[in-house]
Formats: C-alpha cells, sequence, structure tokens
C-alpha cells in the first residue's frame, strides 16, 4: 500500500457521519486522529470548535513565504444506511477502495496531509507556507466553514489561492452552482368536497403554479447561462396537499429547488420570484423565507494560481481545462474573501453519497502527485 492509501483507509475507519440537527460530536474523534497524525508527521495542528464539541481541525507547514496556499475539506460523511459495503471496514476490489467517505471527502483529506507530511520530511525548499483545513458540517448546512472565515481562514498570512478537496474526478473544477429553496403555499376556504362551486382549491391553485414555474419562470433564465455551469434552473422538488379524499383541500405547499449562478444573490433571487407570483397570485399565495441558500463559484481562469494548478495537471498527464459542476462546494464561500479557489479530488462525483462509495486508487495515487507538484510551486 501507498502511503496515501494506508491514510485513508485510516481515516475511513474513524466515522465522522453528520449528526445533521442533532448535538453529537460527530467529526471530532476524527479531528483529534488528524491533529495527532499531523504533529507525528512535523507539522503543527490545532482544534478550533465550532459548534457545540464540533471541531475544525488546522495543519500548517510554514514555508520560505508566509503567502499560503490553503487546502480545504470537509471531515463530515453523509450517513450510512442501506450502504452494500462495510462504511467503516475499507476494502480493496479490482482496484477500488470501498467505504463511506472514501471518494466524499477522505480521498481529498489523504492526499493532502501525505502530501504536506511528504513535502516536510523531504527537506526540500517549500516556495509557500501550506495550510489544511479539515472542517466540519460540509453535508448540511457549511458551519464548518463558516466558523473557519470567522477565525480568519489562517492566522499564517494571505491566501494566494486554495484548493478544496472533493471528488472530481481529477479535473479542475472552477465553477460552481448556487441554490435557493423554499416553500410555497396555496390556500383555500376548504369545504365539502360535494359543494366545489365558487371556492378556491388549493391544489388547483398550486397546480397552476407548478405550470408557471415549470413552463414560463424556468425557461426565462436560459438567457443567464455561463460558460462552464449553463443557465440557472428552477424544479420543482416536492408538493403535498389536501386532508381527505371529500375534504375541499385548505392548503398544497410545494418546495422548489432554484439553482442559481455566479453574479446571482439567491436571497434577490427569491425576493424577485416572490414579486412574480404575488402579481399573478395577490391573495391565497405564501412564499415562504428561503430555508436553504448557497452561493455559486466561479473562479478567474486568469488568476495565477489557477494557471499553477493547470501546469501541474498538464505535466502528470491531466486534463487541464476549467471545468464546471452543478453541485455546491465550501468553495463558494472561501471565494468570499477574495481567495482563488479550485475544486479538486480523485474518485467521481457519482460515486459519493452512494450504497456502495468507493475511490479508485489509481486516481487517488495521481491526485497525491499533483498535490506533491503544487506544493513544491513557485507561485507569482
Ligand atoms: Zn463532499
Amino acid at each position: 500500500m501507498t502511503d496515501v492509501e494506508e491514510l485513508l483507509a485510516q481515516l475511513i475507519r474513524i466515522p465522522s457521519v453528520n449528526p445533521r440537527g442533532r448535538a453529537e460530536p460527530a467529526e471530532t474523534p476524527l479531528a483529534e486522529f488528524i491533529a495527532d497524525w499531523a504533529r507525528a508527521h512535523g507539522l503543527t495542528a490545532t482544534l478550533h470548535e465550532v459548534l457545540d464539541g464540533r471541531k475544525n481541525v488546522l495543519v500548517t507547514l510554514p514555508g520560505e513565504s508566509a503567502e499560503t496556499i490553503l487546502l480545504e475539506t470537509h471531515l463530515d460523511t453523509v450517513e450510512t444506511e442501506g450502504m452494500t459495503v462495510e462504511p467503516f471496514e475499507p476494502t480493496v476490489v479490482d482496484g477500488l477502495l470501498y467505504g463511506r467517505g472514501s471518494c466524499d471527502a477522505k480521498g481529498p483529506l489523504a492526499v493532502f496531509l501525505t502530501a504536506m507530511a511528504d513535502l516536510a520530511a523531504s527537506g526540500e525548499p517549500r516556495p509557500h507556507t501550506i495550510t489544511l483545513a479539515g472542517v466540519v458540517d460540509e453535508e448540511h448546512v457549511y458551519r464548518g466553514v463558516l466558523g473557519l472565515r470567522e477565525a480568519g481562514v489562517t492566522t499564517t498570512g494571505p491566501v494566494i489561492g486554495a484548493v478544496i478537496g472533493e471528488p472530481t474526478s481529477l479535473r479542475m473544477v472552477t465553477a460552481h452552482k448556487g441554490c435557493m429553496r423554499c416553500r410555497i403555499t396555496a390556500r383555500g376556504p376548504g369545504g365539502h368536497s360535494s359543494e366545489p362551486w365558487g371556492r378556491t382549491n388549493a391544489i388547483a391553485t398550486a397546480a397552476r403554479i407548478v405550470d408557471y414555474l415549470t413552463d414560463e419562470y424556468a425557461p426565462s433564465l436560459d438567457a443567464q447561462a455561463r460558460p462552464l455551469v449553463g443557465p440557472p434552473s428552477l424544479a420543482v422538488t416536492m408538493l403535498s396537499g389536501g386532508t381527505g379524499p371529500n375534504v375541499l383541500p385548505e392548503s398544497a405547499t410545494l418546495t422548489i429547488d432554484r439553482r442559481t449562478v455566479a453574479g446571482e444573490d439567491p436571497h434577490a433571487v427569491w425576493r424577485d420570484l416572490r414579486e412574480k407570483l404575488l402579481a399573478r397570485w395577490p391573495a391565497g399565495v405564501e412564499i415562504a423565507e428561503p430555508h436553504i441558500v448557497d452561493y455559486a463559484l466561479e473562479t478567474s481562469a486568469d488568476a495565477p494560481f489557477v494557471q499553477a494548478v493547470a501546469r501541474v495537471l498538464a505535466a502528470a498527464g491531466q486534463n487541464p481545462e476549467p471545468k464546471g459542476v452543478g453541485h455546491g462546494t465550501d468553495a463558494s464561500k472561501i471565494a468570499w474573501d477574495d481567495i482563488p479557489c479550485v475544486v479538486f479530488g480523485p474518485g467521481a462525483i457519482a460515486q459519493a453519497h452512494t450504497p456502495a462509495e468507493f475511490v479508485p486508487l489509481s486516481e487517488l495515487n495521481a491526485a497525491r502527485g499533483v498535490i506533491d507538484a503544487l506544493l513544491r510551486q513557485s507561485i507569482a
């Protein structure tokens, strides 16, 4: 086994399932293991409590310059119910390493840690300071990366660029979408279903809203397409209403998932949609505040850090072209601080969160080679 394969197996054996709303230490045993491992490998490590008992871990390797490369990834995984492989007992079959988190995102975590330890041990020049941030709660509501920002991201120096560790099949992802999710409720007076005349039927109103959103509103977003991620989108994802087969429904509620692109503020998107709906249905329709918002990422390909990552990928025989994806990551929150961010890692997003999650060992080792080379680059 290579050092990165061996460390990944150790990381998978430490459960770090996101407890979502529950109060549990969750990622803390993993954060503590990482801190101990880092210290044993010539690195400094500190723990930062961000949520009752749940801790981010920061690992640092000083370089010739205080200008810092940030390596960020998340410690938490999704649930293990329904898994068809052992979640916490990693197994290798045909070059694929199975286990919860193997791909999302303990693979990148093992890559970052072993690359830093290797650089520390090598005695080779270190042009930049390297900080690894392992954060909590990415799979729920991003409170780990928000805590990281509040603490100033790093205390070592200005961050010249960040690699966010997520499965990207070794592609350099520089753009992704954000989202705004909210519930829309149509209301009616109710009553006996044998006498529907003259009464607003909440389900019928909801159906018209679905038609409007799907056939008019969503296509109108096409004009806002961005080069790497395409247009914003809207999908109605949930619908419920009515209380009995012979009762006129008093309410019907639908949930929408509106995906945003760079330049869209999810809260402004909500206000605009609300205005449009209220213009058509001035009474009997309520648009609840968004229950989830997230932000899009669009990193300039001209940033020296992005060009450095592309050079390293090309030299390693990998595709250096920037790519866009639909799902969100911690990167968009780190980019608020004008830090050029790329998302990169071994394994495919299609394997993340699945019952038989795996990472190909060939990609794990290739990702390690890419990060090894990147940490030795002098980036102007
Ligand atoms: Zn992830």
